[in-house]
């Protein structure tokens, strides 16, 4: 199959177009590097089945694939909230331009949606039927609430167009080639002790995420994909071991040797008190489930970006 990738020069995308190519199919990588790079890819542009478009996915977009997983976007706070209307923009024009292509083209699409769509929630572990808790106004809403918009416009193409939909809601995930300057929180810590400065606590390091490794996030994204119930989703994507950042930040500098301190910051406006996946529905449908420990991720991590700075 010839399969599209947008956003498959970041993090994410660029290990699913690693997998896609291994299981023998030709990949088309889309992507503006707005956060992504071609650092990222660089060792696949060598090989015959892989393509990479500069593309901004805002626009329209006429080419010819069997399937389309759609993972552009912006995804670390620091980065979607630097250009917020081109964040929305992305999110909603970007989607329906890539469900315009599924839709001429009649084939399965993929959205990469996010466990911000359960916003602060009310409801610990998140299952898929919760609705969530959102702020519309404020500033983590350019992605929240474009995410939102976006599983919408999937269901509403899947119940009035009849397209083969597939929604995967991610959870917090990490690994290599995570971005030094992402601001995400493993990949600041990581960067943080290895270069023996402060880690960066927000708020008091109480609140709570489950962290996912990118090898376990990619066999779920596949096996949603290729999933023969036909499973439109929403389905929750991620490891439910759930952790403080206090917790993270001191397993960071155990792991590194670092003898970093801890600093606290201001918290965010409306950042997530608590978050960790239910995953039953992705056991029960797709027979899935994460199996990389948090100690383990983050060891194949730090061992990437201790290559990446030295
Ligand atoms: P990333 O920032 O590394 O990758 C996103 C990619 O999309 C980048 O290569 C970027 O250049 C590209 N992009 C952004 N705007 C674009 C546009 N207008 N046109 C074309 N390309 C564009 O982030 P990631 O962690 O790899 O996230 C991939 C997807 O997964 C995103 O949709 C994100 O919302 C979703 N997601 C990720 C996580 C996570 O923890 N990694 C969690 C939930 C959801
Ligand atoms: N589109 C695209 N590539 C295609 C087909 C459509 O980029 O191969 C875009 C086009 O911009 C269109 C959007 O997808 O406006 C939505 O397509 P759809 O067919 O749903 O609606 P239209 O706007 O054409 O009525
Ligand atoms: N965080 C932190 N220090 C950092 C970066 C983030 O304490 O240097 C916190 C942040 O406030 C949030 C959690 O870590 O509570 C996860 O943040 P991240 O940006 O990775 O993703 P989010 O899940 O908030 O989208």
């Amino acid at each position: 199959m010839r399969i599209l990738i947008s956003g498959g020069a970041g993090f994410v995308g660029s290990h699913l177009a690693e997998r896609l190519l291994g299981h023998g199919h030709d990949v088309i990588a889309v992507d503006n590097y707005f956060t992504g790079s071609k650092r990222n890819i660089e060792h696949l542009l060598g090989n015959p089945r892989f393509e990479l478009i500069r593309h901004d996915v805002t626009f329209p977009l006429y080419v010819e694939v069997d399937a389309i997983y759609n993972l552009a976007s912006p995804a670390s706070p620091v980065h979607y909230q630097h250009d917020p209307v081109q964040t929305t923009k992305t999110n909603v024009m970007g989607a329906i331009n890539m469900l315009g292509l599924a839709k001429r083209l009649r084939v399965p699409i993929l959205q990469a949606s996010t466990s911000e769509v359960y916003g602060d929630p009310e409801v610990h572990p998140q299952p898929e039927e919760y609705w969530g808790k959102v702020n519309p106004i404020g500033p983590r809403a350019c992605y929240d609430e474009a995410k939102r918009v976006a599983e919408t416009l999937f269901f509403d193409y899947y119940r009035q167009h009849g397209l083969d939909i597939r929604v995967a809601r991610i959870f917090n995930t990490y690994g290599p080639r995570m971005a030094a300057d992402d601001g995400r929180v493993v990949s600041n810590f990581i960067v943080q002790a290895l270069r023996g400065g402060p880690l960066t606590i927000y708020g008091d390091g109480s609140q709570t995420r489950s962290f996912c490794y990118v090898d376990d996030l990619v066999s779920g994204l596949i096996a949603l994909m290729e999933n023969s119930s036909n499973e439109p989703g929403p389905v929750n994507l991620g490891n439910p071991g759930e952790f403080t950042m206090l917790e993270l930040a001191s397993l960071v500098v155990e792991m590194t040797g670092s003898s970093s301190v801890l600093e606290h910051r201001d918290l965010p406006a409306d950042d997530p008190k608590q978050r960790q996946p239910n995953i039953e529905k992705a056991k029960k449908v797709l027979g899935w489930e994460p199996k990389v420990a948090l100690r383990e991720g983050l060891s194949t991590t730090i061992s990437y970006f201790q290559s990446q700075l030295a």
